[in-house]
């Protein structure tokens, strides 16, 4: 690989574009978690006055996570995060679809043999969804369609219709990517699902679940207005502190436990609750809320400028995914023939933070699954480059994060044109 360091600034200004990632934790929800860690020790499960009031601090906090998704708090389970509540999710129907309750007086598919669940995702879901599907599929647990998202990187939602079958018991698309941001078409779905389940006089099934972690920031929660019967999200992608998240299911669905023990979070999420955790979350998650139509409006305006730029800059520079169905705060670039990796760590030497795919995956040194889903013609060294802004981005960031790419576009032609 060539040198390419040489003419990077001392001492760069810092610029984070990596919010897809990680976001800074919201000073408010700092404040809380620390005032929580300090009055809130004992264990919500003890029956005295300590433990009752942890009980009562953490009902609280429930009702208020599931309040922007106009849930009933029962419905919401805590988990680690949204790779816990993905796996709770698929792997939690699919076990349960094994009992015969599960069908609720409607007629269990393939009554005399065997039941083996289908279930229906795309292929660009996170990775936490994708592998537990791989999981099941190989221990033949379950079988998968893959349905393939369009070049834009849109699911098309009569894709997902015609993949539907008897046995099928769940499909999961996720809400928006968390690579190229593009927005999937939930309510459409949720349409054809609702058609299916009338037409097979099976009045639940299939169940629709979406991953909506890099949405809720930005796209409207409510379940209900979405046609979705489970939905996973997490606080650190909301300015929330890491490892917590959770799943939200419908009262009337039943799913099985992936972890066992003492039957905390209605027996499906087992182990002492973190408040101060899920303090944070429900604080971040109203601040969120409040902020969403402002930040919206803010950051379009502020991704389309990037955008224009970047296109400016060099003609070959390519958006990945839909330009307008997609979050307020993501830019996903193609630069020909310049390896991701090397423009990653060329704007870091400047003090940009910006990310190749998603960074759970990242440094694998395999290319991105969602832009080879969209780009199945791109060749090895055209990197993707994946800016996502944030509540302290501005356009004097951007303006400088063009500068910079320029300047390094320039210097890494000799080598890579
Ligand atoms: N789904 C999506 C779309 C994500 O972006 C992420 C985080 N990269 C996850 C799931 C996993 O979230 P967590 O780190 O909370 O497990």
């Amino acid at each position: 690989m060539a040198k390419s360091n040489a003419s990077a600034p001392k001492n760069p200004r810092k610029i984070y574009l990596d919010h897809a990632s990680a976001t800074p934790v919201d000073p408010g929800a700092a404040r809380i978690m620390h005032r929580v860690s300090e009055a809130f020790f004992a264990n919500p499960s003890a029956i005295h006055e300590d433990g009752v009031a942890v009980k009562n601090a953490l009902a609280a906090v429930r009702a208020a996570v599931a309040e922007p998704l106009g849930a009933h708090s029962d419905e919401i389970i805590f988990t680690s995060g949204a790779t816990e509540s993905n796996n709770l999710a698929i792997t939690g129907i699919v076990n349960a679809s094994q009992d015969e309750n599960f069908f609720r007086g409607s007629a269990r598919p393939f009554k005399n043999s065997h039941f083996v669940p289908h279930i229906i995702t795309t292929n660009i879901e996170h990775a936490s969804v994708l592998e537990a599907c791989k999981y099941l599929e190989k221990t033949k647990q379950a079988q998968v369609t893959y349905v393939p998202v369009e070049p834009n990187g849109i699911v098309d939602a009569k894709k997902i219709k015609k993949a539907l079958k008897k046995n099928t018991v769940l499909v999961s698309v996720m809400y928006a990517n968390n690579e190229i941001g593009t927005i999937q078409p939930l309510r459409e779905i949720a349409k054809e699902i609702r058609h299916f389940r009338k037409d097979s006089k099976n009045s639940a099934l299939p169940y629709f679940h979406t991953d909506a972690t890099q949405a809720t920031n930005y796209l409207s929660m409510n379940a209900e207005k979405l046609g979705v019967d489970l939905l996973s999200f997490n606080a650190a992608k909301i300015y929330g502190p890491k490892g917590i998240g959770a799943l939200w299911k419908k009262r009337s669905i039943s799913l099985a436990p992936i972890m066992h023990g003492g039957d905390q979070e209605y027996g499906l999420r087992s182990g002492t609750e973190n408040i101060v955790a899920v303090s944070g979350f429900a604080e971040a998650l109203a601040v969120a809320e409040d902020m969403k139509v402002k930040e919206v409006k803010r950051l379009t305006v502020l991704r389309d400028y990037f955008i224009k730029k970047l296109q400016a800059l060099d003609k070959r520079i390519i958006l990945n995914g839909d330009a307008e169905s997609r979050l307020p705060n993501n830019v996903n670039i193609t630069s020909a023939n310049m390896p991701s990796d090397l423009l990653i760590i060329e704007l870091s030497a400047r003090g940009i933070m910006a990310s190749a795919k998603s960074a759970c995956k990242s440094g694998d040194g395999k290319a991105s699954h969602v832009i080879a889903a969209i780009r199945p013609d791109a060749r090895e060294l055209d990197g993707s480059l994946r800016f996502t802004l944030g509540r302290g981005t501005t356009k004097a960031d951007i303006d400088h994060t063009a500068k910079a790419l320029e300047q390094i576009l320039n210097k890494l032609k000799k080598w890579y044109n």
